[in-house]
């Protein structure tokens, strides 16, 4: 671990308030207080502040936000709207953690200026490393809480500061007494040295009445890859305040949850018919302040004693309270739930809606687990819903989509359940291996343990499931897989250390379609220019095709291209004259081009076209522009129907015909960030300090480096193709616009009317007549395949007379349709125990077999597995799958009766001793 060197903590503050530097009597960490012995933070000292508030008055969590904030904003803070916690701006985060992660990389590493400096945010965060312990601690660990971050970012190579230690802490100061009225003497400070996501710094922790409410990073390191520190360029002021913690200092209640979830607590401890009173939930809360581990048996001690205390039956104390705990649970996983769907987590075995997911199934688990009705989970998130509501309008966006989500959710669980018996089994068989089997299972299916461990037992299995079980399997997909260094191929590293740059021409007018400019590089089979109207197939957006023509008139095909840093590589189809200092003349596919631009600014139009329609949680997932169609993944648990998708289409086209101008410009990324909200990045991340808006002003704006038309209304019209589900949680649209649309619609028009007319019925009677057809075709199938059956076994009468004689084997060996001898086979084994049929067919260059065995030879041990390998050992290059009655098989070789004849004489020969 890094030392912390004392003289970080050397800060003005503590001494001009008379502080003093003391080692821990319980823990041992440095501390800043007056005369005290001990840190001042649970389990070192009890809590205080239960019934015994050290504000001067109560406030509800909106309250504290908005006195955290309007403090802040009040000393030059400017305010920023919390981000969402999908952190899609990142790719080496699933969820927001923390209220720095809106600002990293590209603030904090100082590509980009901020949004303001300095800026004060309450962000909404997840984490699951404490997950297990909720529940257990009063509200003290949360998988979802706000973070009131106050960060400033200091340029220290210009020595430019905004403001740093002293300041920080002064301002944490003066925020808890003059602000919240709290005496000076009950604040530590406790020292600490912060390291996380590659960065790292001294942090001073703030404890009030056993609580740690808020931690002040001075994040000013960078850790290299041998593990040593070097500065940053950046020195970021990360400061984090609970909200949910100092709301419930200030109310000194017993709990948490009480605080930050007012209403859906009261009516949740109805629905479990929960009735601890004020005086024993204080005592269980303070007694569980002195544990250091959180688990039910750490917790039983506790509440024994206290229902000893005031008189209870332990054992009932017990069973309320452990009621108690899981509705608390409950509390805490439906409102990371509604935030997670809110911004797009779908539920989905990857990423993101893995996590919404695993939430769901715990919730689920817990309501089975206490004989709750599916009816009160919707009345859960209702209440959620309208708990969050004004806080959070976006959350309107959901209102129908989130009830609709649960609901399908909890059909899957219902059918997962259904196979833990089957699933467990399939372990079982492969070889049991304890956690990791258990945590497979778990990866794999969702399956809660607690079914596992239940179903294992049955196997004589005995399940121990570890008590960080979900904070181990969370762990596994928090961090998004981010190779440690790029791939880089040798060319990119050559391209990129020539230093040369291409001016991207179709940035400053997309129409432009012929243009002139200078061969600078020029390899065997692609050339580099000092500009280019070629657009390289970026964002989803095809290359451009087209011709370069040299100075000597002679035309090059440009079949690819491809931007590599700061420039852009055109491959030829041959090896060109082309000579650096050549000035040339560049000319693009222009339909192409122009149908790809039409597909692409339809692509901006659709995808908000199906967030009005569908939701709120609504977001880019991949996307694919083409000539003749696009393609637009978003994040969505089930298929629309066909209303929803009409519906769809008739806002993307009314959007269109309103010929609204597309407006493109390039901003600061906080700036942008700041307009428009991370709604922007839909494409994911946008590396970079400036970033390209395109905006379809009232309806869409989105950070897009594609080309795109001037006008919506040369789209002409979109035309919705296909909607599929790509997998859980993503559904696919495939779509046409402009010429590309019309000739879909041709296309569909031609194959409709060739159809409706060799049926010759009318359009409205098409459907109901092939179905019609269909079922005849089926009644067809089913008395075909009774006659030929018929046929056989007339045929098994003749044939068993005409047995040969292989060894002492009676053998028939045929050549006809596969599907006829093995239905023959069937038959022939009603009429007959001892024979050999060997069925073969020719097909293509090579031999489809079959070979099937009487009874009476089985049992003689006679295998058509055996026989068959000895046709692929001696007669045919094949392979197949048999067992002792019956194999199948196919290859090529020689094979007609005689050569069938031989290797089965062969077999007979070999097998004569058994
Ligand atoms: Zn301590
Ligand atoms: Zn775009």
């Amino acid at each position: 671990m890094y030392k912390i060197r004392d003289v970080e903590f050397s800060i003005e503050f503590m001494r001009e308030h008379g502080y003093k530097r003391i080692k821990c009597k319980s823990c041992g960490s440095y501390f800043w207080g007056f005369e005290e012995e001990n840190c001042g933070e649970a389990p070192c000292k009890l809590y205080t502040f239960i019934n015994n508030p050290p504000t001067r008055r109560r406030y509800s969590l909106r309250e504290m936000r908005n006195t955290f904030l309007k403090f802040f904003e009040k000393r030059g803070h400017e305010i920023i709207n919390p981000y969402p916690v999908v952190a899609r701006w990142r790719d080496d985060l699933l969820v927001t953690i923390a209220s720095i992660a809106d600002f990293q990389p590209y603030v904090t590493s100082g590509i980009s200026e901020p949004p303001a400096n300095p800026l004060v945010i309450s962000q909404p965060c997840l984490r699951f490393e404490d997950i297990d312990k909720v529940g257990f601690t009063s509200g003290r660990h949360l998988t979802i809480f706000e973070m009131g971050g106050a960060h400033a970012f200091n340029k220290k190579l210009e020595n430019k500061f905004i403001y740093w230690k002293n300041e920080t802490i002064a301002y944490h100061h003066e925020f808890a007494t003059r602000e919240l009225g709290i005496p000076e003497d009950l604040i530590t400070y406790k020292e600490h040295f912060w390291v996380g996501g590659g960065n790292a710094g001294p942090d001073v922790e703030g404890i009030i009445g056993g609580l740690e409410v808020s931690t002040l990073v001075f994040m000013m390191y960078k850790i290299n890859p041998d593990g040593s520190l070097s500065e940053t360029p950046i020195w970021t002021v990360d400061t984090g305040y609970g909200i949910e913690r100092w709301t419930w200092l200030s109310s000194g209640s017993p709990t948490a949850f009480e605080v930050i979830y007012p209403d859906v607590y009261k009516w949740i401890l109805k629905v479990g018919d929960i009735d601890i009173p004020n005086y024993v939930l204080k005592d269980i809360t303070i007694g569980i302040s002195s544990l250091h581990e959180f688990t039910w048996d750490t917790i039983k001690p506790v509440i024994d004693e206290v229902a000893v205390k005031h008189g209870y039956d332990h054992v009932s104390l017990e069973s309320e309270y452990s009621m108690y705990v899981d509705l608390m649970k409950s509390l805490d996983f439906s409102k990371s739930i509604l935030f997670l769907i809110k911004d797009g987590g779908i539920p989905s075995n990857v990423k993101e809606g893995y996590l919404t997911r695993m939430l769901i199934r715990k919730l689920f688990n817990i309501f089975e687990k206490r004989s709750l009705e599916y009816s009160v989970i919707e009345d859960l998130f209702y209440n959620q819903y309208n708990q969050w509501v004004s806080d959070y309008p976006e959350i309107k966006d959901i209102y129908n989509v989130l009830f609709d989500i649960i609901k399908f959710e909890y059909k899957k669980y219902l059918e997962i359940i259904k196979k833990v018996p089957q699933i467990v089994r399939s372990y079982i068989k492969k070889g049991w291996r304890d956690v990791d089997t258990l945590v497979e299972i778990y990866d794999s299916y969702g399956i809660p343990p607690e079914y596992v461990k239940k179903e294992a037992s049955k196997h004589g299995i005995k399940v121990g499931i570890p008590k960080n079980f979900t904070e181990l399997v969370s762990m596994r997909h928090l961090k998004q897989s981010v190779a440690v260094e790029e791939f880089r191929e040798p060319l990119e590293d050559k391209i990129k250390s020539m230093k040369l740059y291409t001016e991207k021409l179709y940035y400053i007018n997309p129409y432009w379609s012929e243009a002139n400019a200078r061969v600078i590089y020029k390899d065997k089979n692609y050339v580099i220019l000092d500009r280019t109207i070629f657009y390289p197939g970026e964002g989803g957006q095809k290359y451009d095709t087209g011709y370069i023509i040299s100075p000597d008139n002679r035309s090059y095909h440009v079949k690819k291209v491809e931007a590599i840093g700061d420039v852009i590589l055109h491959y030829l189809d041959e090896d060109s004259d082309l000579r650096v200092g050549d000035t040339v003349r560049l000319k693009i596919d222009w339909d192409r081009r122009y149908q790809l631009m039409k597909h692409h600014t339809a692509t901006h139009i659709l995808l908000s076209a199906i967030r009005k329609i569908l939701g709120g949680h609504i977001w880019q997932a991949g996307v694919e522009k083409e000539v003749d169609q696009a393609r637009l993944d978003v994040t969505h648990h089930r298929l629309p129907t066909l209303d929803e998708i009409k519906m769809i289409e008739y806002e993307a086209n009314k959007v269109i015909s309103k010929c609204i101008d597309v407006s493109i410009y390039t901003m600061e990324r906080g700036v942008a960030e700041k307009r428009f909200g991370p709604k922007i990045y839909q494409g994911g991340v946008v590396p970079g300090k400036y970033i390209r808006i395109v905006e379809i002003p009232g309806w869409d704006v989105e950070a897009c480096g594609g080309t795109h038309v001037k006008n919506t209304c040369e789209i002409q019209f979109i035309k919705i193709l296909n909607v599929e589900k790509i997998h859980d949680g993503v559904i696919r649209f495939t779509y046409a616009a402009g010429d590309s649309a019309v000739k879909h619609v041709w296309d569909y028009y031609e194959a409709v009317e060739r159809a409706r007319k060799s049926l010759s019925v009318s359009l409205e009677s098409m459907p109901e007549k092939v179905s019609e057809l269909v079922n005849n075709l089926e009644e067809l199938g089913d008395k075909i395949s009774k006659l030929i059956r018929e046929v056989q076994k007339y045929r098994v009468y003749k044939l068993i007379n005409e047995f040969e004689k292989c060894g002492p084997y009676n053998v028939l060996i045929l050549r006809d349709d596969i599907d006829n001898l093995i239905i023959l086979g069937e038959e022939l084994d009603k009429v007959s125990k001892e024979y050999i049929l060997v069925g073969y067919n020719k097909v293509g260059r090579g031999y489809n077999m079959i070979i099937r065995v009487g009874d009476n030879y089985m049992k003689k041990g006679v295998s058509a597995k055996d026989i068959m390998d000895y046709f692929i050992k001696y007669l045919i290059k094949g392979g197949g799958r048999g067992e002792d009655k019956y194999a199948r098989f196919g290859g090529v070789g020689d094979v007609n009766k005689r050569s069938i004849e031989e290797v089965l004489i062969k077999y007979a020969e070999e097998h004569r001793t058994e």
